[in-house]
């Protein structure tokens, strides 16, 4: 199969007869000047000497926000650079071009017999493209732009899109969530062979529970998919992650909600995470989904998905029921704990209503003596408190230390080995079902999505998701 085309964001033609303004767009004082100076605009291929060093790119307009001080420009890895002015001493025009940023939207190719894959869109950088006017990433590709960017995508299956929402993931909640679970399991009755959710990645891990509690026995794949680099620059994950998701979703026997990103470092296969083991675990790193505690469920490249693991819920061809439920409680808070934190956090949620309270403890999970009286206050006010650990691997244990047992008698139930966030949408979700704290504890504590699991994999917990060379080489470099 071809690799896909890259994006084409620019065509080379002549300078336009642009409004004088426009050439140094943004720009202003001592920086205009300087454009000015070595004939050079918006938009030029330019080679810069400087005090500092040579640097090329494309010259970017500046952000309206930004100082006279700086010439911005865009390098080949895709990041932007200013090169302060007083260091500059020659500018050489190279080339000139008109940016377009507008990807057209194309309506999608429908060819009989493809499996049917909807693609649900609630924003992020796999949605979004650069501003050069303020030089942040905004939401502005619509799913359907997508694919006029993905050509390849109709290889795989006939795909039809809906933009839900337009958001960074940090603004998805409550409501969001409720509308997604409802239109995946719309779209399940509709008959569709697989679910797409393009997502933000900073909090996609969230909603990957969420959704894995809401839309439960989907008899269809549900993959969630994002960028961690958007696709105007040419190391983004944004076209291949959104290949192997629709090929996840239209051709997986996994009907289960999972999140589909990069595998290794390289791109040599991306990884299905089972959306309750998933985590974001680099802050710029394409590669940054783990599955935490376990096994991911499947690598999938464009020939193929290979399960992992035998343990998965299988497609239901024919079958057109989920079982949704979108109760979510929202006064429920995450604590992380840390030493010589006070009680009175504790106190405040208390006194405010919160219903539901799930602490991140340190090692086995545990919080400092000062908590206990607040925790006693949180039981006698009927507040859920679960305890999971920061850690991340691993279990809680609350009966090694006698610390531990004690907070067991002031209410505070262990949740096994469920992820920090895992438990919090789960507490909300639970909460939202019932007032009945033993309901709430035997919802807890029975897993629906493999939340949960019996044990954790002993050897290689940290890498049982694609070797790493770079490590493997770095390691290998110091043996003797
Ligand atoms: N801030 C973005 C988001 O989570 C990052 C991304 O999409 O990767 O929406």
């Amino acid at each position: 199969m071809a690799r896909p085309p890259r994006n084409k964001n620019t065509v080379r033609k002549k300078a336009p007869k642009a409004p004088a303004q426009d050439l140094h767009k943004g720009y202003r004082g001592a920086a205009l000047e300087c454009l000015k100076k070595f004939g050079v605009k918006v938009w030029s291929d330019v080679l810069i000497d400087s005090s500092r060093g040579r640097f090329e790119g494309r010259v970017l307009p500046r952000a309206e926000s930004g100082d006279d001080q700086h010439i911005v420009i865009k390098i080949a890895s895709g990041y932007n650079v200013g090169v302060a002015v007083d260091a500059i001493t020659d500018i050489k025009e190279t080339g000139y071009a008109v940016a377009h940023y507008k990807i057209p939207e194309k309506e999608f190719p429908f060819k009989e017999g493809r499996p049917f894959v909807k693609l649900l869109g609630t924003g992020g950088t796999i949605a979004s493209r650069l501003d050069y006017r303020t030089g942040a990433v905004i939401p502005a590709f619509t799913p359907g732009e997508l694919y006029g960017a993905v050509p390849e995508l109709a290889d795989i299956c006939n795909l039809e899109t809906e933009k839900l929402f337009g958001v960074f993931s940090e603004n998805m909640g409550a409501q969001e969530y409720v509308v997604l679970a409802k239109a995946i399991a719309r779209e399940i009755e509709k008959g569709v062979d697989g679910i797409v959710v393009g997502h933000g990645t900073d909090t996609m891990h969230h909603t990957a529970a969420v959704l894995s509690f809401m839309v439960q026995k989907s008899p269809v794949p549900v993959v969630l998919v994002g960028s961690q680099r958007s696709s105007d620059r040419p190391s983004s994950d944004a076209a291949l992650n959104l290949i192997h998701a629709a090929k996840a979703a239209a051709e997986s026997d996994i009907a289960e909600v999972m999140v589909c990103m990069f595998g290794p470092t390289s791109d040599l296969y991306g990884l299905l995470h089972r959306g309750t083991r998933v985590r974001k675990m680099h802050s710029s790193y394409r590669s940054t989904f783990r599955t935490i505690g376990d096994v991911p469920l499947a690598t999938v490249n464009r020939e193929r998905i290979a399960p992992l693991r035998d343990d998965y819920a299988r497609r239901r061809p024919g079958d057109r029921k989920c079982v949704l439920n979108t109760a979510f409680e929202e006064r429920v808070a995450l604590i992380y704990y840390y030493p010589n934190m006070y009680p009175d956090i504790l106190d405040a949620l208390v006194d405010l209503g919160y219903r539901g309270i799930v602490i991140a403890g340190t090692g086995l999970g545990h919080v400092n003596k000062p908590c206990y009286p607040a925790l006693k206050r949180a039981q006698e006010a009927r507040v859920a408190v679960y305890m999971t650990v920061q850690t991340l691997w691993g279990y809680v244990h609350m009966d090694v230390y006698e610390t531990g047992r004690d907070m067991q008698r002031l209410g505070v139930i262990p949740a096994q080995n469920m992820l920090p966030e895992v438990a919090y949408v789960k507490l909300c979700w639970a909460l939202g079902r019932t007032d009945d704290l033993d309901e709430v504890r035997r919802i807890m504590l029975t897993p629906v999505a493999g939340e949960i699991t019996d044990r954790e994999p002993t050897n290689g917990y940290l890498i049982l998701q694609g070797g790493l060379p770079e490590v493997e080489e770095f390691i290998s470099g110091h043996w003797k």
